[in-house]
């Protein structure tokens, strides 16, 4: 049976109404129209009810959220699907003409001191972080070639903090609005640039697709694996899914001086082979599996604090805005061990979810339906 893309079929209508139901919007429908199609009869044809246990996972998910993840609840729970896996290799349109790159005003957002030795230097949608330690900076993920250098380099200034001593740039994983700057700051300051293997690989892979982008590879990043530097070290954790060697990282910075520990989520939207059964479901299981994985090593950490790299799933932004008024009240990121584990719950029943669709229309095309 082919993917139903065009009209609604009924089970899909149906998912529309527990969606509905779920965020009181009717825009869902259309929306999901083309991630959530499935046969019509294949619920009771193979003797489960696919719509109530994907309404269960739905209403889990946004019982976890609350208001605290609701960026993460309507990006993988509700909004259509990511675009599947990226095979093409051209050059993207703001390499190869500098003036076609995003206005300022559409990604600018100032950098901002964290903790006492963790500061932000990303924009308003995608996200770069500095780790200062007493032997330099440890850069978590970088942005696009065109605002790398000034919310990363000219972030950094503004802070106070001097690009020159840029020791490790550790990229969460190879798409372009975390590895824009890798190259720029390996060649320009030396940095050691962390990655993951089969990440590295689609760097080698796509030479067009990574112009001005590709750093050569320097350290291959491992399950387990510890960046230190100074007194600090940074703990990798492969959490494949959004990428095939997509990291995450627990950390401990400070605030005032008191240890906080962080947990960072690496990789969050479905970017893989997500609307066919084989292998979409097993991309999900390894999703799910990875966000199992992170979660319990911030609860191994007692992480309070949850990091991404985009805007969208961590308020960053929102919450740098509330740092400046913060005083001696709490820190607007730290969230508490219970709100850590919630986010992952998220991220696991909205991947859910979506593999439950898939499962329905394996279960379809098996009975010819
Ligand atoms: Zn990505």
């Amino acid at each position: 049976m082919a993917l139903t893309r065009n009209p609604l079929s009924r089970a899909h209508r149906q998912l529309c109404g527990a969606l509905v139901a779920l965020v009181g919007c009717s825009m869902v429908c259309a929306q999901t129209s083309t991630s959530a199609g499935a046969s019509s009869s294949a619920s009771s044809s193979a003797g489960i009810d696919y719509d109530a246990k994907i309404r269960q996972e739905l209403q889990a998910a946004k019982n976890d959220a609350e208001f605290e993840f609701l960026g993460t609840l309507g990006r993988i729970c509700l909004l259509p699907q990511s675009s599947d896996v990226d095979t093409s290799d051209n050059v993207p349109a703001y390499v190869a003409d500098p003036s076609k790159a995003p206005a300022r005003q559409t990604w600018f957002a100032p950098s901002a001191k964290v903790f006492d030795n963790f500061y932000f230097i990303g924009g308003k949608i995608h996200s770069a972080w500095a780790l200062k330690t007493s032997a330099g900076i440890i850069v978590l993920d970088t942005i696009f070639t065109y605002n790398s250098p000034e919310l990363i380099e000219g972030g950094l200034k503004k802070l106070g903090l001097n690009p020159k001593d840029i020791k490790y740039v550790v990229i969460s994983h190879a798409h372009q609005d975390h590895i824009g700057g890798a190259e720029y700051l390996q060649k320009k300051y030396g940095a050691k640039v962390v990655m993951g293997d089969l990440d590295w690989k689609l760097v080698e892979t796509y030479p067009h697709r990574y112009q001005t982008m590709a750093p050569k590879r320097d350290i291959t990043a491992t399950d387990g694996m510890n960046i230190e530097l100074g007194s600090d070290t940074i703990h990798i954790w492969l959490t494949p899914g959004h990428t095939p060697s997509t990291l995450s990282y627990t950390f401990t910075v400070k605030d005032h001086g008191k240890p906080v520990n962080v947990v960072y989520s690496g990789g969050t939207a479905f970017n893989f082979v997500n609307k066919t059964p084989d292998p979409g479901i097993q991309n999900f299981q390894v999703y799910i599996d990875s966000q199992k994985h992170i979660a319990q090593k911030a609860a191994e950490s007692a992480a309070t604090v949850v990091i991404s790299n985009h805007s969208e799933f961590d308020n960053a932004v929102n919450k740098n805005r509330m740092l400046a008024g913060r005083g001696q009240g709490p820190h607007p990121y730290e969230m508490g061990q219970a709100w850590v584990q919630r986010y992952f719950s998220v991220m696991q029943h909205c991947a859910r979810a979506a593999q439950l669709n898939l499962e329905r229309i394996r279960d379809a095309n098996a009975k010819g339906v």
